[in-house]
C-alpha cells in the first residue's frame, strides 16, 4: 500500500459517516446517572407504601407537563399487572405540545422516563432534523397482556407490566409523519433522525429494538424497562 492510498484511507476513516455508533458499546449510558428517579427497581427493596411511590410519581408527571389520567392498580391474571397505571394523552410544556393519540396505558414510572427522553432529547433531535416541531407520537397501546413475541409460553412481555411502548412514527407540526419503517429507506435526514432517536433512547431504556433487530420489529421502536441480569446497567440496544 503506497503512501497516497494510506493517506486516502486515513482521510476516509476520519470523514466517513459514523456508522460505528450503531454497534459501539454505549459507554455513556453505563456511567451517566439515569435522569429520573429510578423506576428501577431498587425502589422495590425499600419498604415504601406503593401508594406513596405512586403519589410521588404522579407529582413528577405533573411537573413534566404530562397530561394523564391516574388509573387504579390492576392485575389481569397471567402475571399481567400495573401497580401505578396511568393513561397519557400529551406532554404540554412552554413552547412544546406532543400528543399521544393512542392514549397508551403505562406504569407511572415508565411514563415519567418516556416523558424525560422525549422532552430532553427526542423532541429537540426530531425538530432539528425535520425542521418542524414534534407534534405527536404514533404508538401502540403500551399495556398489552401477553408474553414476549406473543409466544404461548416463555417470559412475560414488559408490555404486560406497563413498562414498554411501541413507537411506529413521529408526527410534526407541518403535518408530516415520519414512519420508523423508513429507518433504512427514508431520505438522509429521515434516516439520520431515526438513528439519532434510536441511539439516544438506549440511554433512557434498558431494551431498545427496531428495524433490523428482527422481523417482529421491522416497523417500530420497542422501548422498555426490563431488567437484564442483576443490575440495571446492562442494556439491549439493537
Ligand atoms: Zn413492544
Amino acid at each position: 500500500m503506497n503512501i497516497k492510498t494510506t493517506a486516502m484511507l486515513t482521510l476516509y476513516a476520519l470523514t466517513a459517516p459514523p456508522l460505528y455508533v450503531l454497534t459501539a458499546p454505549p459507554l455513556y449510558v453505563l456511567t451517566a446517572p439515569l435522569p429520573v428517579q429510578a423506576a428501577e427497581p431498587a425502589a422495590k427493596s425499600i419498604t415504601e407504601d406503593p401508594a406513596v411511590t405512586f403519589n410521588r410519581c404522579v407529582q413528577t408527571l405533573e411537573s413534566q407537563g404530562v397530561i394523564f389520567t391516574r388509573l387504579e392498580e390492576f392485575t389481569t391474571g397471567k402475571g399481567c399487572k400495573i401497580a401505578d397505571p396511568v393513561t397519557i394523552t400529551a406532554i404540554r410544556q412552554p413552547g412544546r405540545s406532543i400528543d399521544f393519540p393512542a392514549k397508551p396505558v403505562l406504569s407511572c414510572q415508565y411514563a415519567a422516563r418516556l416523558a424525560t427522553w422525549l422532552s430532553d432529547v427526542a423532541a429537540p433531535i426530531a425538530h432539528n432534523f425535520a425542521k418542524s416541531a414534534l407534534k405527536a407520537i404514533s404508538s401502540g397501546p403500551g399495556f398489552v397482556c401477553r408474553n414476549r413475541y406473543n409466544r404461548k409460553n416463555g417470559k412475560i412481555s414488559e408490555h404486560a407490566l406497563g413498562n414498554a411502548i411501541d413507537i411506529n412514527g413521529f408526527v410534526f407540526a407541518d403535518g408530516r409523519r415520519i414512519a420508523v419503517s423508513k429507518s433504512t429507506t427514508g431520505t438522509e435526514a429521515e434516516r439520520r433522525m431515526l438513528m439519532a432517536l434510536r441511539i439516544s433512547s438506549c440511554g433512557y431504556f434498558t431494551t431498545v429494538l427496531g428495524p433490523g433487530a428482527n422481523p417482529a420489529h421491522k416497523d417500530h421502536f420497542h422501548l422498555d424497562f426490563g431488567k437484564h441480569g442483576r443490575t440495571w446497567n446492562y442494556r439491549i440496544c439493537e
